[in-house]
């Protein structure tokens, strides 16, 4: 299974995209987390990533294709992968349609209005799971690896700001790119995480 997870920051592709490369047993991957790890490691990468993150911008194309090829070469990606972040824009979309045959693009369509107060209130543990703090009541570590819950250092709310505007103009278009390629398939991403999951559960069937 190939598939791409698409929608705005804060639609809750990291949430689902957890859930479901357990299921399925393919891996995700994130872009973001893949940035995140570099910056962790202070390698080049991160080093030009994080430049690009701290102001909600895209980091450039060419580092970011590249990382995203290498890491679909690798063998644990040769019977499925999900996409969680990745592509961003329609030349990202257009450079992974000539290394891989993408099967199903699952957009996570949130209500705008919700999303600031979701990527604000938004704590995340080193293992990729997400939390809320309306839902955490009080806690600081993670559930499902103990690991210590933590706040991006992107998300706030000036930056998010510019990462909504960024999805409008650069991200979004790839909804009309994937409908007329038909693989999309759209989900409401308004819904509680259990049903969310099951509703693209259900679609991918
Ligand atoms: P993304 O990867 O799309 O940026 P996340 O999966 O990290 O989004 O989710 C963003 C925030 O919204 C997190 O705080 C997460 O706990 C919360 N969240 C995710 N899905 C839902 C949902 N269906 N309903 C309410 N909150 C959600
Ligand atoms: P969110 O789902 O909350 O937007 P991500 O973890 O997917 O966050 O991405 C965090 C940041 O990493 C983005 O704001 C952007 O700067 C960078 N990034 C992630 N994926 C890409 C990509 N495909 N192209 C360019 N930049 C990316
Ligand atoms: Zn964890």
């Amino acid at each position: 299974m190939k598939i791409i997870l698409l929608g705005a920051p804060g639609a809750g592709k990291g949430t689902q995209a957890k859930r479901l490369a357990e299921k399925y047993d393919i891996p995700h991957v994130s872009t973001g987390d893949i940035f995140r790890a570099n910056i962790k490691n202070q390698t080049p990468i991160g080093i030009v990533a994080k430049s690009y993150i701290d102001k909600g911008q895209l980091v450039p194309d060419e580092v970011t294709v590249e990382i995203v090829k290498q890491r679909l070469n690798e063998p644990d990606c040769q019977k499925g992968y999900l996409l969680d972040g990745f592509p961003r824009n329609v030349y990202q979309a257009e450079e992974l349609d000539k290394i891989s045959n993408v099967e199903k693009v699952i957009d996570i369509e949130v209500d705008f209005t919700k999303l600031l107060k979701r990527i604000t209130g938004r704590r995340v543990c080193a293992c990729g799971e997400s939390y809320h703090v309306d839902f955490l009541e009080g806690k600081t570590e993670c559930a499902r690896c103990g690991g210590k819950l933590y706040q991006r250092a992107d998300d706030n709310e000036a930056t998010v700001n510019e990462r909504l505007s960024v999805y409008q103009k650069q991200t979004a278009p790839l909804i009309d790119y994937y409908k007329k390629a038909g693989k999309l398939v759209v989900i409401d991403g308004d819904k509680a995480i259990d049903e969310v999951f099951e509703e693209i559960v259900n679609k991918l069937k």
